[in-house]
């Protein structure tokens, strides 16, 4: 039998020996920032390095995401590796791109850093040769919700059918050849210690509304209009009156903004825009909390006389927990920095598209703290180079090491006893399911 210990040795030093290059990747990447399914430059960068390292893989899928693929001397499993390409839109921050806002507001470079350096470590060390399994490497395009309208219209040019990168890259063909999945997303919060995985988090649904009235001469004639903006108005009070009715274990958040308000200050609103978020713990949660959102949407509609069309989009699937992965996660993360640099999460109330990944498959999605500062903030930083770029990669290579050595005996341990959440068709139907364009009150024939 192999010695899984000197395995993990060497795949860490072969990380360290490129030290300085991953950090140089991870700053070059956060200096550079791209929106989702918008980033050319980013993937190219992992493109780059995997033809340097001689990985066979496969670019453009779902747009601008990546797969490289490294086989074990046997091929019972196949665990992927994430990183997501995107960054956020955060104008005033430091860093962020003069044309288009964006800054790596979220830590994602760190994310690409990291798979790089995973790459070099799996590869230089030779480890492949004594596992019993695969491992995918998957740079991930759109991880955040953003850019509604620029993203509907990929979608109408046939480009994407949803909005997010993992969905997206589920519903080509990613993922079906791969059994598990890890990634690392860096964490800025207080916690005390440097990684932590085991959580849920929320999923959403996201709405885009419409309330359709009539102008007409605000001082002269208001009375001949419909004041789409007062529909909306009571549309929210309706929403917030239905918020006693939220249950705190359903972590139900809704907040809906206007994102235009009316055309000019002496005409009565005709055009009044919103979108909001619907967020909560289980798929039943949001679906109960989006209908009373719904019929809120309706009574402001109602009381003015004016009309609401409501699209609303799929977003997240709430993330499930693994919890036997994530005690192998926790015990290679614990050996690099100590048991007393681990902490224990708590319930996030945010959405990401990695709860999609983990209905269809064990997944664990951890944190680091290399980060500082406010997420999606201006005052976000990457405060520990080593944290952030280097350190997740070795523990997602120790991780690694420990499902595949030995014939891929953990991996399959956990695969044995695993039934998802949904199939991959299961999914695609929920998903398509969701998206809905509602006219409210239907026009008469
Ligand atoms: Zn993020
Ligand atoms: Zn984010």
């Amino acid at each position: 039998m192999i010695d899984v210990q000197r395995l993990k040795d060497r795949v860490c030093e072969c990380i360290d020996a490129h030290r300085e290059e991953i950090v140089s990747i991870g700053e070059d990447i956060r200096t550079h920032p791209e929106l989702g399914f918008k980033e050319p430059r980013t993937a190219g960068i992992v493109a780059n390095r995997f033809a340097a390292l001689g990985i066979p893989h496969t670019t453009g899928i779902a747009i601008t995401g990546l797969k490289g693929m490294l086989r074990g001397a046997e091929s019972h499993v196949t665990v992927a590796y994430l990183g997501e390409l995107d960054s956020v839109l955060v104008r005033d921050h430091p860093d962020a791109d003069p044309d288009t806002g964006a800054a790596h507001g979220c830590g994602h470079n760190a994310q690409i850093a990291n798979l790089i350096a995973l790459a070099y470590g799996l590869v230089e060390s030779g480890v492949m040769s004594h596992l019993g399994g695969n491992i995918a490497l998957m740079a991930v395009p759109a991880e955040e919700y953003v850019e509604v309208e620029y993203r509907l219209r990929l979608k109408q040019a046939g480009k994407i059918e949803f909005l997010g990168g993992k969905p997206e890259m589920i519903r080509v063909g990613a993922f079906d050849d791969v059994q598990m999945a890890l990634m690392t997303h860096q964490s800025c919060r207080d916690e005390k210690g440097k990684f932590s995985a085991g959580a849920p988090n929320n999923g959403c649904v996201v709405k885009r509304i419409r309330y359709i009235g009539k102008a007409s001469h605000a001082g002269g004639s208001p009375h001949e209009g419909i004041n789409a903006l007062k529909a909306a108005m009571l549309a929210l009070q309706a929403i917030d009156a239905n918020r006693e009715t939220f249950q705190d274990k359903d972590h139900i958040r809704v907040h809906p903004i206007i994102t235009k308000g009316g055309e000019m200050v002496n005409v009565i609103p005709a055009d009044v825009r919103m979108e909001t978020y619907v967020r909560g713990a289980t798929v039943e949660a949001i679906m109960s909390a989006a209908a009373k959102v719904d019929r809120s949407l309706k009574a402001g509609a109602m009381a003015l006389g004016a009309t609401v069309q409501i699209t609303t989009l799929p977003g997240y699937l709430p993330r499930l927990v693994h919890p036997k992965l994530v005690e192998v996660y926790k015990e290679n993360a614990t050996a690099l920095v100590g048991e007393e640099e681990w902490w224990e999460p708590t319930f996030g109330a945010g959405s990401t598209d990695m709860g999609d990944v983990s209905h269809l498959m064990p997944a664990v999605h951890a944190y680091a703290r290399g980060a500082c500062g406010t997420g999606h903030g201006a005052d976000y930083r990457i405060c520990d180079p080593d944290m952030a770029y280097v350190a997740p990669a070795k523990v997602a290579a120790m991780t690694l090491i420990d499902l595949l050595a030995d014939g891929a005996r953990r991996a399959k341990a956990i695969l044995e006893d695993y039934h998802p959440a949904m199939t991959k068709e299961a999914y695609l139907d929920f998903m398509r399911g969701l998206a809905q364009d509602v006219v409210w009150p239907e026009e008469q024939e």
